[in-house]
């Protein structure tokens, strides 16, 4: 058994982590960092790179005004005001100052920019300078790690922290199994940011009635992220709240479509399945306005709720050759060229390699036949759809005119789709100063947490990022490791004086 004692100890080094680390020692207190993976940034911050930012200098420079007041209106009013108002306030008024924070601790945010450009959305998301082919978030962890060492922060790898240790109430370090050996940390002060339960296929089971890896596909590959921090603050009596999948979007499964990391997706497959044309649920019936497929939480959302929870993209060759000639109306770089110019050959490959989401269809009846789609169901639908593209106006959801595409000229292309998700919010109830709390809403003594665990601001019981205010997660775990690393430190520090 090892023993070692520290004004504040981090569990987790992702994003939260790294920064509460920085911000603690700016405030005077000697930090560990328990990191669970066998090296730095091997983390969900690592793939991000978008930080929700409002009345930041960079935005005004730029001619964007996102009022504090307004944003911190709009993320209550997304959340149906089922969360504490005061650390929403907090993370809002506090976020231009983070920025500057980052600015002055090195790093480098070349881009503002909305994510959809839909006319309902705030230009608040201040994009990290990529690193290589990545996202930005890898640099910001691995440097804020660097510097805290630099600093004399003390960091294990490879060490899973276990459990809370209390005394009376209070919090007096943690317990963890550092390669094999035991590891006690004395400390006043414990943070807890370790991502959330992402990667915990039991726990998504029982709370979110998913199958991991079935209809629901994690965005990122670290099995590490398995609740840890949420069960250590539970069963130290901390308040539960709601907690979810953070809802990305939508990926077609299996063989031909992803790459190394399964967020990868290396072909053109992916721009098909966000065109606004038609989609139907098992039953054959519509159940969204297509115009709006790329508010990726909500779509995901909505395919949440239906039968097992997915969703069937239909299209004829009309707009196949469409997207030859013209290229994709809803298009991201990352995905490719926007005109897919083989997409019959790029689709065969798929089935070829077994993939069952992927289908060519001669006929209605085919599509039913192939897919499963109740082929009654399908039949009215098409029938419908057809006659309001006729018409010019789709009087059932209000979509755009110019994305109403009869359906009538096979061969078609159909593909089936389930949601993906970039790992979990919430879970844990925190208070304005990052203090988590216990069922009476009293604080436990030397307790905080931050990030995933602790993202709490979608609010209520089933929370969903908000693209609208874009950059919410990332900014969160920025702004809430800071907020909890200043508070800890002081807390700590008055106990060492004490
Ligand atoms: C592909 C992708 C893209 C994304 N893009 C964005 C974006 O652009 N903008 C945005 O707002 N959000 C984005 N997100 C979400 C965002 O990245 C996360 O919400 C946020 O980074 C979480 O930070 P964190 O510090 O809480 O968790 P993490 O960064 O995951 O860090 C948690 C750390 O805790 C460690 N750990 C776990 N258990 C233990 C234990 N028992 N002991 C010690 N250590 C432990 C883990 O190993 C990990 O290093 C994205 C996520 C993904 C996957």
């Amino acid at each position: 058994m090892k023993q070692i004692e520290a004004d504040v100890v981090i569990v987790g080094a992702g994003g939260a982590g790294a920064c509460a680390a920085i911000a603690a020692q700016e405030r005077g207190a000697r930090v560990v960092l328990l990191e669970k993976a066998k090296v730095v940034a091997a983390c969900a911050t690592s793939f991000a790179g978008c930080i929700f930012g409002a009345g930041t200098h960079m935005q005004e420079e730029r001619g964007i005004c996102v009022p504090k007041q307004k944003a911190f209106e709009m993320m209550m009013d997304h959340n149906h005001w089922q969360c504490d108002a005061s650390v929403v306030r907090r993370f809002v008024f506090g976020s231009a100052d983070t920025i500057e924070w980052l600015l002055d601790n090195g790093m480098e945010i070349p881009i503002v920019a909305t994510k959809t450009e839909r006319e309902d959305e705030f230009a608040t998301a201040h994009i990290l300078k990529p690193c290589g082919p990545g996202h930005g978030g890898v640099t910001l962890v691995q440097e804020f790690v660097r510097k805290a060492q630099e600093q004399g922060a003390e960091l294990f790898l490879n060490c899973e922290a276990r459990e809370l240790l209390m005394d009376h109430g209070q919090i007096i370090g943690v317990r963890a199994d550092w390669q094999g050996t035991e590891l006690v940390v004395k400390a006043p002060s414990v943070i807890l940011s370790a991502g959330g339960y992402g990667a915990n296929a039991e726990m998504i089971r029982e709370h979110d009635h998913y199958e991991l890896g079935e209809n629901l596909f994690l965005l990122h590959e670290f099995s590490q992220i398995q609740g840890d921090g949420l069960k250590m603050a539970w069963a130290a009596g901390a308040k539960k709240t709601g907690m979810g999948p953070q809802l990305a979007g939508y990926v077609i499964k299996g063989p031909g479509i992803a790459g190394a990391a399964p967020w990868l997706v290396l072909n053109q497959l992916k721009i098909c399945i966000e065109q606004p044309w038609l989609w139907v649920n098992k039953k054959g019936k519509r159940f969204l306005n297509e115009a709006n497929v790329m508010n990726a939480p909500f779509v995901s959302n909505a395919i949440e709720q239906q039968p097992d929870k997915c969703a069937y993209v239909i299209f004829d060759r009309n707009c196949r050759d469409f997207l030859a000639t013209e290229g994709a109306i809803n298009h991201m770089d990352l995905w490719g060229d926007a005109q897919i110019k083989n997409l019959d050959a790029q689709m065969e490959r798929c089935i070829r390699l077994g993939n069952k989401d992927v289908f060519i269809c001669h006929s209605l009846e085919d599509i039913s036949a192939q897919t499963g789609i109740d082929f009654e169901g399908l039949q009215k639908t098409v029938a419908r759809y057809n006659a309001f593209c006729e018409k010019g106006e789709d009087e059932e959801f209000g979509k755009n005119p110019d994305y109403l595409e009869p359906l009538n000229t096979p061969d078609y292309y159909v593909f089936r789709i389930i949601n993906n998700f970039y790992g979990t919010i919430g879970g844990i109830r925190i208070n304005e100063n990052m203090e988590v709390v216990n069922n009476e809403f009293d604080v436990i003594a030397g307790l905080y947490a931050a990030g995933a665990d602790a993202c709490n601001h979608y609010g209520g019981f089933r929370p969903t990022y908000n693209i609208n205010l874009a950059g919410g997660t990332l900014g969160w775990a920025i702004n809430s490791g800071r907020m909890a690393g200043y508070a800890a430190a002081k807390y700590a520090i008055e106990k060492r004086g004490q």
